[in-house]
């Protein structure tokens, strides 16, 4: 980041990773790279990725999940604008709700922004009741305190009764130095 980027106001946006579809690993990867290259963002950092029953509909294959943090100079809409660039970008092929998907970004959280609208909710419903949501977001961010809920996402994992099978991979899409 030049100096110019320096005196903007930064945000901290935090986003769940999802690919059941063709060659997963790359394209989270890839997807990775190219959001923390975006003008405006820089990956701070990414957790292992993890293999997942799929949720809500099970007739397809695991998912791989993930999720990273991205310093950003963007506000919340065009942070957002960006994802669903990636998406657009990296080939979703999505024909049902919950059906599988090349690529799914989910802004999770934007700083402690509590904020929804027609095409946005944040941070996102899902993030309290998933466990392939919970588990690699206590990995790169445990106390991280949910902003309408007041609980630390450590707290929420320890209190979550949904049992999906989440198999942690030990090993992050993309490594350090960013
Ligand atoms: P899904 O494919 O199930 O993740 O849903 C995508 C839809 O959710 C899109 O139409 C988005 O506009 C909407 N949406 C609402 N809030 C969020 C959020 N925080 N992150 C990603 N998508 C969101």
């Amino acid at each position: 980041m030049n100096s110019a980027d320096d005196q903007r106001t930064m945000h901290l946006a935090t986003v769940g990773m999802g690919s059941n579809l063709g060659d997963r690993e790359t394209i989270l990867r890839e997807a990775i790279l190219w959001l923390g290259a975006q003008s405006g963002n820089r990956l701070r950092s990414c957790s292992s990725l993890y293999e997942t029953e799929p949720f809500g509909k099970t007739d397809q294959g695991w998912f791989l999940n993930c999720v990273i943090r991205i310093e950003t100079s963007r506000d919340l809409q065009g942070f957002f604008h960006g994802l669903q660039e990636g998406e657009d970008r990296f080939g979703r092929v999505r024909r049902e709700r919950w059906g599988p998907r090349t690529l799914d970004l989910d802004l999770l959280f934007f700083d402690d922004a509590v904020y929804s609208d027609a095409e946005l909710t944040v941070p996102h419903p899902g993030v309290a009741v998933r466990r392939f949501v919970l588990e690699p977001l206590c990995e790169v961010a445990p106390d991280l305190v949910h902003p309408s809920l007041g609980e630390r996402a450590s707290s929420l994992l320890g209190k979550l009764t949904e049992s999906s099978r989440v198999v942690c991979l030990g090993r992050p899409p993309v490594r350090e130095p960013y």
